[in-house]
C-alpha cells in the first residue's frame, strides 16, 4: 500500500469525450493556470475546501453549528436566515463546519485517496472499458501537480490492462511529464492562444512553457489530442487559428491524433457562488449556437486546409 495520497474533487464514471471508449474520469484538485472561462473553480485550490449551498441550509438561527464549529474566527454571512458566504481569506480549510453541518448546506470539495482507493473506483467498470476500448482519464485542475499519485494509479491500471489517458494543460516542470510518459496511452492538452501576452492576460501565465512541453511530448513519441477552446475576446481569430496550425505543422511535424475546436460554454456559475468567488468572465454573454457553430466549422476548414486532423467538438472518435 502506497503512502502517496491524491486530492480528487470529482469522479465521473461513463464519460465518452475525454479519450477513446467509455472511461472513468478523475478530476485532480489544484491548478497552475487561472483561465477566465474556467468552469471548474473547485479545482483551482490544491486543498479540500468548503462550498456553500444555501438552498440546503435549514436555518442559521435554529442551527448555526457551522459557525460554532469554526475555531478560526471566520466571518459567516447570513441572508434570509441561510448561510450564504464565509470569509475565504480567513478560512483555514479545516472542514469542521462541513463535517458538523447536518443538512448538506456545506459540501466538501476535494477528498484524499490513496492510489489503491482510486484504482478500486476505476476497476469496477473494467468490463465497459474492455468492450469499448476505454479506460481511465485523469484530468483536473492540473493533474500533473500530483504526478506521483497519477503515476502510481496508472501503474496499477496498466497491470490490470486498463488504458490510461492524461488531460493536462502542461504548465508544469518537464520533470513531471517525464514521470507519466511511459505510463500514458493518450495525452490531451490545449493550445489556448499563440500570443503569449494575450495568453497571460487571460490565464495568468504566458504560453512558453506549455508550447515547450508539447514539443517535448511529441519529440518523445507521444501523439497528443490538442484542443483549442474558442472564446470571443480571447483567441477566436483566423490569425490565431492559422498561427496554431503553423505551430503544429512546423514544430510538431503534424504529429497529433486530433485537433479539437471547442465552443465556450458558460458553466459552473453555481460553483463560483458556492466558493464565494466571482466569475471572471462577469456577465459576458455566450454567443448563440448558430454563431459559434459557424465559426468552429470555418476554423475547422482552415485547419483541414493546412492538412491537419481538425474537428469541431470533442465527440469525434479518437483512434
Ligand atoms: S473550513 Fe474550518 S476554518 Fe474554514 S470556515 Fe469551516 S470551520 Fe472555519
Ligand atoms: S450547519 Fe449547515 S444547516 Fe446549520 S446553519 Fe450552517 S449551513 Fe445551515
Amino acid at each position: 500500500m502506497s503512502d502517496i495520497k491524491g486530492i480528487i474533487f470529482n469522479v465521473q464514471p461513463f464519460t465518452v469525450h475525454d479519450g477513446p471508449g467509455i472511461r472513468t474520469e478523475l478530476f485532480m484538485k489544484g491548478c497552475t493556470l487561472k483561465c477566465r472561462w474556467c468552469s471548474n473553480p473547485e479545482g483551482l485550490s490544491p486543498k479540500p475546501e468548503p462550498g456553500l449551498y444555501p438552498d440546503k441550509c435549514i436555518g442559521f438561527s435554529k442551527c448555526g453549528v457551522c459557525e460554532k464549529s469554526c475555531v478560526n474566527g471566520v466571518a459567516y454571512s447570513v441572508y434570509e436566515d441561510k448561510l450564504v458566504a464565509i470569509d475565504r481569506a480567513k478560512c483555514r480549510g479545516c472542514l469542521a463546519c462541513a463535517e458538523a453541518c447536518p443538512s448538506g448546506g456545506i459540501k466538501v470539495w476535494g477528498k484524499a485517496y490513496t492510489p489503491e482507493e482510486a484504482f478500486a473506483l476505476v476497476k469496477k467498470d473494467k468490463k465497459y472499458y474492455d468492450e469499448s476500448g476505454g479506460g481511465v482519464t485523469v484530468s483536473g485542475g492540473e493533474a500533473l501537480m500530483q504526478a506521483d499519485f497519477v503515476a502510481e494509479l496508472f501503474r496499477l491500471c496498466r497491470a490490470e490492462g486498463i488504458g490510461t489517458c492524461l488531460e493536462s494543460a502542461l504548465n508544469v516542470p518537464v520533470s513531471e511529464l517525464e514521470k507519466l510518459l511511459p505510463l500514458t496511452d493518450f495525452w490531451i492538452t490545449d493550445i489556448k492562444c499563440m500570443d503569449s501576452a494575450i495568453h497571460k492576460q487571460n490565464t495568468g501565465t504566458g504560453n512558453e512553457r506549455i508550447l515547450e512541453n508539447i514539443r517535448f511530448l511529441v519529440s518523445r513519441g507521444a501523439k497528443p489530442v490538442i484542443r483549442i477552446p474558442i472564446i470571443e475576446t480571447f483567441n477566436a481569430t483566423e490569425e490565431n487559428i492559422r498561427a496554431t496550425g503553423e505551430f503544429i505543422k512546423n514544430e510538431l511535424g503534424g504529429n497529433i491524433l486530433q485537433l479539437q475546436l471547442l465552443p465556450y460554454r458558460k458553466l459552473g456559475l453555481e460553483k463560483y457562488s458556492s466558493l464565494n468567488l466571482s466569475y471572471p468572465m462577469g456577465d459576458f454573454k455566450a454567443p448563440e449556437r448558430e454563431v459559434w457553430e459557424e465559426k468552429l466549422l470555418r476554423f475547422r476548414d482552415i485547419l483541414r486546409g493546412m492538412g491537419l486532423p481538425a474537428e469541431a467538438g470533442s465527440g469525434n472518435a479518437i483512434k
